[in-house]
């Protein structure tokens, strides 16, 4: 096994039994997923140091740090600690890079783990995802690429044609997310109906039609690929926490 020569915090040489990473390890891009939440689509997976600080979910609860995602968030963590460092933009390079690597023909979920935290970082892969729609295109395939947020710093217009839901968990973040001109996704508790319903008064929820078995997978769905729609309509995807069993959903009354 190789070594690794550091210089650690007290500024003394440390060796450690590892090999450094690939810097390209931070990144999965993935041609065709075999997670039956998304369906048969393209996505990307990137390395934690990609999110906010601020995410509540980060080490307490985020869905890709239990079940089998864990394995790969913990394998891309992993790498990314031989780049700490890295800016939020550098970050996004890597990963439009192994967006550059997709064939563009299947409808593109960025971040099944990571996020884009600076404007910067989001216009870096609002232009990764032109190309990738280019690509469909010239395929004959009119792709989409959507994915979710924790930042609240960003612009919505850093990410371009990428249909983005900011994730909030209380109605105050939905109602700040709309008027920073993005669709929201909230997540509660469990689902309590399984059919659109009132949130607040002005807004519409609509219970993820994956956990509530009214759509096979986000493929199948498209919901959240449409965040213009979503958001002229204040029409917000609500997830429950942990998912929620269908048959469960199966008793609950319509609205
Ligand atoms: S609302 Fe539709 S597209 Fe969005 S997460 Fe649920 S199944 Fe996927």
């Amino acid at each position: 096994m190789k070594t690794l020569l550091t210089v650690n915090n007290s500024g003394s040489l440390d060796m450690l039994p590892r090999d450094r990473a690939n810097i390209s390890d931070l990144v999965a891009a993935v041609e065709k997923s075999v997670n039956d939440k998304i369906g048969p689509v393209s996505c990307t997976w990137v390395a934690q140091i990609s999110c906010p600080p601020s995410c509540p979910h980060m080490g307490s609860g985020c869905y890709a740090e239990s079940g089998t995602a864990a394995f790969t968030t913990n394998r891309l963590n992993r790498a990314a600690r031989d780049f700490a460092t890295l800016s939020p933009a550098a970050v996004a390079m890597i990963e439009a890079a192994g967006i550059d690597t997709l064939t563009g023909r299947r409808d593109l979920r960025l971040h099944v783990v990571g996020d884009a935290r600076t404007d910067k970082a989001a216009q870096i892969l609002a232009a990764a995802a032109d190309r990738y729609i280019a690509r469909g295109a010239a395929k004959n395939k009119a792709v989409r690429v959507w994915t979710y947020t924790h930042a609240r710093d960003t612009r919505r217009e850093s990410w371009g044609r990428i249909s983005v839901l900011r994730s909030c968990e209380t109605m105050p973040q939905v109602r700040a997310a709309h008027a920073a001109g993005y669709a929201a996704a909230i997540v509660i508790p469990e689902h309590v109906h399984d059919r659109a319903y009132k949130l607040d008064g002005e807004y519409t929820g609509i219970p993820c039609p994956e956990q509530t078995g009214r759509a096979a997978n986000c493929q199948a769905c498209g919901l959240c690929m449409q965040d213009s729609k979503l958001h002229a309509r204040k029409n917000v995807i609500v997830f429950a926490a942990h998912g929620q069993g269908k048959r469960k959903m199966t008793h609950l009354k319509t609205v």
